[in-house]
């Protein structure tokens, strides 16, 4: 009985002793960032750093290694002997680089003399190591910083890398439009300055189109929210709590412009359950090397394409016909390009990190997601007498994945979920992200009240709906 006693103060006190802290010190200067890494307390005879090649969110590779200078390892007495980037490693030691910072682009790393955009996989090395990291910005002066991360002194805290690569810095001399609330919860909205627009109206709808994201899975996993808004650019990065967007507020007062960044801003919002919380299994534990490949963005990226049309509208800030006309923009994108012939939604994600994000000769599942998001809704609604809806399926992802088993789904456990919430089978529609055959838009829309225009690919409503077609109709537009 001593024994086992004996062996677990003797673990504690190994793990005690053995407590290590791995510090990062970045200082920005235009177009290059120099990087010191202080470890103290290591117990491994040799450390193997790696540079991601890639940003989760991102699905293409990215050569940050080769952006990486002046490579060095240190301790007080010594340089250590190393082999390219593999290092013999003392308890206590340091690592400094240099990494060229002139990509402006919401996924890389770039900094000028005005702002800097910093993903860390394009900046900090890693090591197969589980350990919380902190990290130090030392900016020109007068500029701030803003992330994700929590911050203790001058130190903004991260308990792994996988938490530390997940949350982007934006920093400059930073504007802040008024943060505010959902369920208690706070969100702020970072620039580096924005056009001139009504920003309490602008705020007023982010609040909306939070609160109504928030309602679809009913739960806030985060203590805080930010967007950091590069300003000009294209596209966004989602993140746990927090995502990159470009936004400049230009023209707001045009309805079209405010409704394709109101689009925007709640698709890379509800991003943070859809594909990081909500995710297809291969999408963690991350790959930072080789990349992740899943056959499931059309529901990671496609359905929050089809979340984002429906929050907006259901935020009161489109029209039904604004939101159907987002959906036909989809469908004409889709059945207009020829890649629907011998490409399908699965094969679409599948081969995305060859041909980039929006489909080569194939086809995208930004536009053919929100389709099959539609009918499956329409599907699930028609069969539950409108009692359930693809809600109730991102709903019972949430809890029996993220919640409970604390992973990720398979392609078969979403088709499980969707016809459990239905009750029924749906081989019929999910061959239509399995096959290139032809989408029977007519069958599912009629459970609206819907069908498509011949040729024009418009929207229009059945002579005489019965109630039941109204009510769908009315659940969704
Ligand atoms: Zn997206």
């Amino acid at each position: 009985m001593t024994r086992p006693f004996t062996l677990l103060i003797a673990c504690l006190v190994t793990q005690f002793s053995f407590a290590q802290s791995w510090q990062y010190t970045i200082t920005l200067s235009p177009e290059r960032v120099h990087v010191s890494l202080s470890v103290k307390g290591n117990h491994t005879d040799s450390l193997a750093f790696k540079m991601p090649t890639w940003t989760p969110g991102y699905y293409q590779h990215i050569a940050f290694p080769s952006r990486v200078s002046n490579f060095k390892a240190y301790n007080e007495k010594d340089t250590l002997p190393r082999n390219g980037w593999t290092i013999k490693a003392p308890e206590n030691f340091t690592l400094e680089y240099d990494v060229r910072a002139d990509s402006d682009f919401v996924a890389a790393v770039y900094v000028d003399s005005h702002r800097a955009t910093l993903n860390l996989t394009g900046i900090c090395m890693y090591a197969d190591i589980h350990q919380p990291v902190s990290l130090k910005v030392i900016t020109p002066a007068g500029w701030s910083a803003a992330t994700g991360m929590d911050k203790k002194g001058d130190y903004f805290q991260a308990p792994n890398f996988d938490i530390l690569y997940d949350s982007p810095l934006l920093c400059g001399h930073l504007d802040s439009l008024p943060a505010f609330k959902v369920r208690g919860i706070p969100h702020y909205f970072v620039g580096l300055g924005f056009a001139d627009f009504d920003r309490t109206a602008f705020i007023n709808d982010m609040q909306k189109i939070i609160s109504i994201g928030v309602n679809i899975i009913g739960d806030i996993p985060y203590k805080h929210y930010t967007f950091l808004d590069i300003g000009n650019g294209h596209g966004g990065i989602e993140h746990l709590n927090s995502t990159t967007v470009t936004f400049t507020g230009q023209h707001m007062d045009n309805r079209e412009t405010r409704l394709r960044y109101y689009s925007f801003l709640a698709h890379e919002y509800f991003h943070h359950y859809n594909v990081k919380r909500i995710r297809p299994i291969e999408l963690g534990p991350f790959d930072y090397q080789n990349g992740n490949k899943t056959k499931m963005l059309w529901v990671a990226e496609g359905l929050t394409v089809y979340y984002e049309y429906l929050i907006v509208h259901h935020a009161g800030l489109s029209t039904a016909s604004e939101c159907l006309q987002q959906f036909r923009s989809s469908l004409m994108a889709y059945e207009t390009k020829t890649g629907k012939l011998h490409q399908s939604l699965t094969q679409a994600s599948w081969e995305t990190w060859a041909e980039g994000p929006f489909g080569g000769d194939g086809i995208s599942y930004y536009d053919k997601g929100p389709l099959i998001g539609l009918l499956l809704d329409l599907q699930i609604r028609q069969a539950t007498q409108n009692k359930k809806s693809l809600d109730d399926v991102m709903r019972g992802l949430y809890k029996k994945y993220y919640q409970q088993l604390h992973r990720g789904y398979t392609e078969t456990e979403f088709q499980n979920m969707c016809e459990d919430i239905a009750g029924m089978k749906l081989n019929d529609l999910f061959q239509y992200t399995s096959t290139t055959k032809e989408v029977d838009y007519n069958k599912y829309l009629a459970y609206a009240g819907l069908r498509l225009e011949p040729g024009t690919y418009e929207f229009k409503t059945i002579a005489h709906p019965t109630p039941m077609q109204q009510t769908i109709y009315h659940s969704i537009f």
